[in-house]
């Protein structure tokens, strides 16, 4: 039998957090679950939906919080088993990292994710070979366990498909950018588009649209067309991964696309001074703090020095134009 959040379930736990109080939108409540990614309150999110065919998960985290988000599926009276599908915006660890671990457990689940990304949660050797050489021995810590998925569990997905859970449909939009194999998914009865990292980081502490840059997809005019693509569609309310609801959607992509030129702009800068690049991408992190001022407040800032790498960003915005100035040379 297919389970459905129960509505005392839902009530029950309406503005469910633990940590601080968070000041969201009730209604989040019955949707956002905040995995508490290395302790932080307000950073990584699952969303849990409720469908007719079953509840369904929009990214699911990392490996390292699969324990949080068990206790948060309990909140809604829910076990993994319970689960019917798991949407992914993206392979990135911080959205996808779990999803092995939670088929193993429940090897009927179905993964939705962009052919591009999906060889890859069926051979993660390759990712974690490569993420093991920038995270070293913190991996465990950082992303826990990375199984593979059994390529019949993954759903192929390339943009233009429409998903129907019982009574919710959503609609696949390809969104390159951040990821060359990121895609965003648009509900129409509600107009809200789930977002991913395509809508940056905008979380409650710093509530402000940022960019995040990654090697080694990051695309500025890709980025831009995928905006132009959601803004299209004319979403009411966008639900990012970090972290849960922005009610505007226009003034959130107008302040992402401004961070976007801003970055750009920024990193170009430093590859015209003298210095190397791991002189210029820890100027970069001093440029980002300083940019970051009055968006949020000044001890959230300073923490994102710790758990943002700024530095990585930097990385990922000097490849695009160094690549974008060998096909023009
Ligand atoms: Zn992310």
């Amino acid at each position: 039998m297919k389970r459905r959040m129960s509505p005392n379930i839902r009530q029950r736990h309406a503005g469910y957090c633990s940590g601080p109080t968070p000041q969201y939108p009730s209604y989040m409540a019955d949707f956002t679950m905040d995995l508490e990614h290395l302790g932080r309150t307000g950073y990584v999110a699952s969303h849990l939906l409720d469908t007719a065919s079953g509840p369904v998960l929009v990214d699911v985290g990392p490996g390292s919080t699969v324990g949080t988000l068990r206790h948060g599926l309990a909140r809604h009276g829910l076990e993994v088993s319970d689960l019917h599908a798991i949407l992914l915006s993206h392979i990135h660890f911080d959205h996808a990292g779990a999803t092995g671990l939670l088929v193993a457990e429940h090897p009927a689940l179905t993964v939705y994710v962009h052919q591009r990304g999906a060889p890859h949660l069926i051979d993660p050797s390759r990712l974690i070979a490569s993420a093991t050489q920038v995270f070293g021995d913190r991996m465990d810590f950082l992303w826990g366990k990375i199984l593979p998925i059994p390529a019949d569990r993954i759903r192929v997905l390339s943009g233009g498909e429409s998903l129907s859970f019982g009574d919710r449909r959503f609609d696949v939009l390809y969104t390159p950018g951040h990821a060359s194999h990121h895609v965003v998914y648009l509900e129409g009865a509600n107009r809200t588009a789930y977002v991913g990292d395509v809508g940056g980081i905008r979380v409650p502490a710093i509530p402000h649209a940022v960019p995040v840059t990654p090697p080694p997809d990051f695309d500025h005019e890709m980025w831009l067309a995928s905006i132009a693509a959601i803004e299209a569609w004319a979403p009411r309310r966008l639900l990012s991964t970090h972290f849960g609801f922005s009610e505007d959607p226009v003034s959130h992509f107008a302040q992402l696309r401004q961070g976007l030129r801003e970055w750009t702009d920024t990193t170009q800068r430093l590859l015209e001074s003298p210095g190397t690049d791991p002189e210029r991408a820890a100027e970069f992190e001093r440029w980002v703090i300083a940019w970051l001022a009055g968006k949020g407040s000044p001890e959230a800032i300073a923490a994102t020095v710790v758990f943002s790498d700024y530095k990585a960003s930097w990385y990922g915005i000097a490849r695009y134009l160094r690549k974008k100035a060998e096909r023009a040379a």
